[in-house]
């Protein structure tokens, strides 16, 4: 039986993963109390969401959208501003749980000090795996801290590897829908529209990595987030294409043996997964019916329609800076096309051109990947195609 309800701080809480958090939380209320909620910029749904569930913290992150923004005086909870919060809340002593449910890099300070503060992290944001993973999990490893994968992949390879030893595997197969153009030629991929990149087949997630799938580029960060979470060189991890999105992920075992993990779409079961573990709780989703869905297909990747795919192998491999500059190259891009400043098939080139162009270091300081970090950004924002 478990015991007193965990204190769950939720960063992100407005977003895709935050809302399911708390959907989650809803169903399991003896098992969880929510202690802090922070939002970017949706302010009239982060009230809400307090008022709702009275945590002792509501963190606005944006100041500029915050210094717009009356919040209301009868709220329980303290009202603060700005990112630093963030860092100081998840280190708090009362804090047992951090969602890690931010979008992009924005999400690596509170995770980071998560870690080291020794808490439970449910990690939904994988460029904190991108851009520090091998620093992360060093420094788990050291406090104590539980990294806990929310990824639907990361969940069901996480479940997988609990029958055997990472020695004993022989390859992880990560699977990915395809995205919306699955079935399009590079020539046409070239004319696509946002709203057409936007055009998820199975899941409904934000829009960053809503684009991100739809140019494989998020399987490619997944691929390197696999290689830190669980410590497997890039050579064993391989990207399986499975359009209905019902097998997350594969483990293969040197024996021949193939593990696989099977759950409707719905994040609610990873982030559940994350918030009990090592218990199950009955939760919100529906139950899985493979009569209704009749077949289950499997594709080889396409890495010359795909190539973000390549990038990803590439960057697991190398480790070092790369991922750092892929990630940062990578959040402009995704920017700059949904401004319709460079094509749909630009974001992996404009990617390509900054990771090459980028100088490379084996082992990295924090210092360094954040001074990278920023002349990333300032060089995909310059990027002109040839
Ligand atoms: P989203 O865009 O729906 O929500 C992002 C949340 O982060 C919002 O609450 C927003 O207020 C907050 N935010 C945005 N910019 C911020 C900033 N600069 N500083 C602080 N907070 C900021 O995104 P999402 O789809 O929920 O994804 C969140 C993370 O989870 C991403 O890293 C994504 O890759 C990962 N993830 C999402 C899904 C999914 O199904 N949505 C699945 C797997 C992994
Ligand atoms: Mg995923």
């Amino acid at each position: 039986m478990h015991s007193a309800p965990r204190n769950i701080a939720i960063f992100g809480s407005t977003g895709s993963i935050g809302r399911n958090a708390l959907e989650v939380v809803e169903a399991a209320q003896d098992r969880f109390r929510v202690a802090a909620l922070s939002a970017h910029s949706r302010l009239d749904e982060l009230v809400e969401q307090a008022r709702r569930w009275q945590p002792d913290w509501i963190i606005a992150t944006d100041p500029v959208a915050a210094a717009r923004f009356a919040p209301p005086s009868d709220l329980a909870g303290q009202w603060l501003v700005g990112p630093e919060p963030l860092v100081e809340i998840a280190a708090h002593a009362t804090i047992d749980t951090v969602v890690a449910a931010i979008v992009g890099s924005a999400g690596l300070p509170s995770t980071l000090a998560a870690i080291e503060a020794g808490k439970r992290i449910a990690l939904a944001n994988k460029e904190t795996m991108v851009v520090a993973g091998e620093l992360a999990v060093r420094r788990a490893a050291e406090t104590g801290a539980e990294i806990l994968p929310v990824d639907s992949e990361h969940s069901a390879i996480f479940q997988a590897l609990r029958a055997g030893s990472v020695a004993e595997v022989k390859r992880i197969l990560l699977t990915a829908s395809g995205g919306p153009f699955r079935t399009w030629t590079t020539e046409q991929m070239e004319q696509a529209t946002l709203d057409q990149a936007l055009a998820h087949p199975n899941w409904s997630m934000g829009a960053k990595i809503t684009i991100d799938s739809a140019t494989m580029m998020n399987k490619a960060l997944e691929v390197i987030e696999a290689r830190w979470l669980f410590g497997i060189d890039a050579e064993r991890i391989e990207v399986l294409v499975h359009p209905q999105s019902i097998v997350h992920s594969l483990v293969e075992y040197v024996d021949g043996n193939v593990l696989a993990q099977l759950g409707a779409p719905d994040m609610k079961i990873p982030i559940q997964y994350a918030l009990t573990f090592p218990e199950r709780a009955a939760g919100p989703t529906l139950p899985l019916d493979l009569c209704r869905i009749g077949s289950l297909t499997f594709e080889a990747p396409d890495y010359d329609r795909f190539p973000a795919l390549r990038l990803g192998s590439e960057v697991a491999r190398r480790g070092g800076t790369t991922g750092v500059v892929l990630n940062a190259a990578n959040e402009i891009a995704v920017e700059r096309f949904q401004r319709h400043e460079i094509r749909f098939t630009q974001i992996a080139q404009a990617c390509r051109t900054i990771l090459d162009a980028h100088d490379y270091e084996p082992q990295p300081t924090l210092e360094t990947l954040m001074r990278l970090d920023s002349w990333a950004r300032e060089e995909t924002r310059k990027w002109t195609s040839v």
